[in-house]
């Protein structure tokens, strides 16, 4: 099982070092944190696992803010999430870069978290699935690709999915794309448990839970729990 965990813009390296000081993943579990950039070093130095939170479709040239796969790669990053809503919604990401993204990190050597996921009125509206169709569409398997749903009204809410709407979205998602499906929005300690036994969830992306290390370590304890 992958608990990742999603620190968005925050925590610098010192709060970096600090958190990996505090923080132990159980036996069973693979946990991986996603800092920002310039904390990615902190956190390879302190021995985490670490994931970028976006990464370029080219090696290198004019893309001002941009960081591609070989520089994380030398850095000693194992992969990168591509695609979080985050992105989408305020940094007009689409589909087609999504995929430029995903498809070229995984040729260069890193692993994928792939995060999709519908809006609220996109829900109320029955069009989930169309939804996760068309973002999955343009991923190709891979043995590196993991998919992240997470619906967006869920995302920084503390509203989550049921552990029915989510097991039936990953159930979807497995039917399009045969790779391990993560479950993110509002994941927490508390609600740990129910989500994660799902038969299709193969993990979480956790976000703000993930900022401190013992709700983060519990999350981790749970999930080595429900599959040892
Ligand atoms: C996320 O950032 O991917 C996320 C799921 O955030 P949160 O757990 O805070 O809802």
């Amino acid at each position: 099982m992958l608990i990742a965990g999603n620190w968005k813009m925050f925590k610098g390296s010192a709060e970096t070092r600090a958190f990996a000081a505090a923080f132990s993943a159980p036996e069973g579990v693979e946990a991986v944190v996603c800092p920002p950039f310039v904390s990615l070093a902190a956190a390879v130095e302190s021995g985490l696992t670490v994931f970028a939170q976006n990464v370029h479709w080219e090696d290198e040239g004019a893309y001002t803010g941009e960081v591609s796969a070989p520089m994380l790669r030398e850095l000693g990053v194992a992969g990168a999430l591509v695609g979080h809503s985050e992105r989408r919604q305020y940094f007009g990401e689409s589909d087609e870069t999504v995929a430029r993204r995903a498809a070229h990190a995984l040729a260069a050597g890193l692993r994928v978290i792939a995060c999709v996921g519908e809006l609220e009125e996109e829900r109320e509206l029955g069009r989930t699935e169309d939804v996760l169709t068309r973002q999955i569409s343009v991923l190709q398997p891979h043995p590196a690709l993991v998919v992240a749903y997470e619906p967006v009204w869920a995302i920084g809410t503390g509203r989550t999915a049921t552990p029915e709407q989510a097991q039936e979205a990953h159930a979807f998602v497995k039917s399009l794309l045969d790779v391990p499906v993560l479950y993110g929005g509002s994941v927490k300690p508390e609600n740990a448990e129910e989500l994660l036994s799902q038969p299709d969830v193969d993990g979480a992306l956790v976000g703000g839970a993930s900022l401190d290390p013992d709700s983060f370590g519990s999350i981790c304890r749970i999930a080595a729990r429900i599959r040892s």
